[in-house]
């Protein structure tokens, strides 16, 4: 059995110890949902007083060449790409994962020949269901084909186009076979289109060892880059050449600054550019991946494994009966960087928790997920957050009024 004193002495031998100072952290509070929106790195808060006072401020619009604005996507891109597993010209900054996923699955329809099927799960994270519904929507002849969980190998056939997953599942953390079912997929003359948002930054993805042909994800949960951060996506460079960008924007033109009538797509991963960037976004983002210079993503990933590890075992000591259920994989090796518990009432648990200053989140109908992100949490905040979630269960004070209205984001 764990004790306090363990993880005290473990967190001074952490070789991930000493990032934690890399972020700014309000005193007082254990934050559990890095998962969902990224801690603020110091260098990210800096870099943005930096452009907007003086890049804004005073260069004004000479900064898009004077402090290279104009190429800032790809430089942020280039800076995820080894956190995926990709070259430097396979990612590029843009958009949100909702517009990303839009433009990769239509564009992936658009080049399998008579293919029209995209292929999906149900029960996965709702935007990118509802992007691929606006999708057949819009073109009469794609077909959207939802299966159920651990469908997808017996729903391929010659019709299929392309076939979007998430590589962690948003509710249960659950990790799925990123190579296997690329390969899979590949072999049934289809393209692999991953989400990445719960994976990238505290996984050791491998985009192209995985086989994998599409990506997109997220830049505000574990790439800290602020809330509404850009997303990114991933194009093999096998496929650059031959995919178009159905939104066809002036900064994915070969030549934006030639301001001709026709549009012609930039070579490579440029294309995948749509409207102007939003610079002081991208500065955030940018600045935030300093926070990961130096780290081995194996090194991250097994850290998070430990912590996760960790709660659960003390959840499990400390709350049984308390009508907690385990919602996520028991074994690290197939789990992200969160743990969910099911609880009846889940969303009061989760304000009370809250109210005590241990940050998690709820998600309908009744999971409260607890994000373990390697770079700045600690085992002693997980033995901590354990304690008051033991309080908070055996006191029941989760039935005071004040915690059961819900709010309009959970
Ligand atoms: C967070 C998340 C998104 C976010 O999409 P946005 O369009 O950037 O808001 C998409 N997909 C998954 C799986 C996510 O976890």
């Amino acid at each position: 059995m764990t004790t306090r004193q363990d993880c005290v002495e473990l967190d001074a031998v952490d070789p991930l110890g000493a990032v934690r100072e890399r972020f700014s952290l309000p005193d007082g509070v254990i934050y559990l949902d890095g998962n969902s929106l990224g801690a603020l790195p110091v260098a990210a808060a800096r870099a943005v007083d930096e452009a907007v006072r003086r890049q804004w401020g005073e260069d004004l619009i000479a900064s898009w060449n004077k402090h290279g604005w104009i190429g800032l996507p790809q430089r942020v891109g280039g800076r995820i790409a080894p956190l995926i597993g990709a070259g430097a010209d396979e990612v590029v900054a843009a958009d949100s994962v909702s517009v990303n996923l839009f433009k990769l699955a239509a564009a992936a329809v658009g080049a399998r020949g008579g293919r029209r099927v995209v292929l999906t799960e149900g029960g996965d994270f709702p935007t990118d269901l509802y992007i691929l519904q606006g999708l057949a929507g819009m073109m009469p002849e794609v077909e959207l084909r939802v299966v159920e969980p651990g469908g997808i190998e017996a729903a391929l056939d010659d019709r299929v186009a392309v076939v979007l997953l998430s590589h962690v599942h948003y509710r249960s953390g659950a990790v799925r076979d990123m190579a296997g079912l690329s390969t899979t997929i590949r072999a049934a003359g289809a393209l692999s289109l991953w989400d990445l948002s719960h994976s990238a930054g505290v996984l050791d993805v491998d985009l192209n060892r995985a086989g994998a042909d599409l990506a997109a994800g997220c830049g505000y949960k574990y790439l800290s880059g602020g809330p509404g951060a850009p997303a990114y996506l991933f194009v093999a460079r096998r496929h650059q050449a031959a995919l178009r960008n159905p939104l066809s924007g002036w900064m994915g033109h070969a030549r934006p600054f030639d301001f001709v009538d026709d549009y012609a797509p930039a070579p490579g991963i440029d294309r995948w550019l749509c409207g102007t960037p939003p610079i002081l976004s991208l500065t955030a983002l940018d600045a935030a991946l300093d926070a990961f210079s130096g780290l081995d993503m194996a090194v991250v990933r097994a850290k998070a494994g430990a912590l996760g590890d960790l709660f659960i075992e003390r959840v499990e000591a400390r709350c049984a009966g308390k009508g907690l259920a385990l919602a996520s994989p028991r074994d690290a090796t197939t789990r992200g960087g969160q743990v969910s518990f099911r609880h009846p009432q889940g969303w009061a648990v989760m304000q009370n928790l809250i109210a005590r200053g241990v940050i998690g989140d709820f998600r309908s109908p009744d999971v409260i997920r607890f994000g373990f992100a390697p770079l700045y949490v600690r085992r002693v905040d997980v033995w901590d957050a354990v304690e008051v979630l033991g309080e908070v269960l055996d006191a029941e004070s989760w039935r005071d009024p004040r915690y059961q209205t819900v709010a309009t984001v959970t």
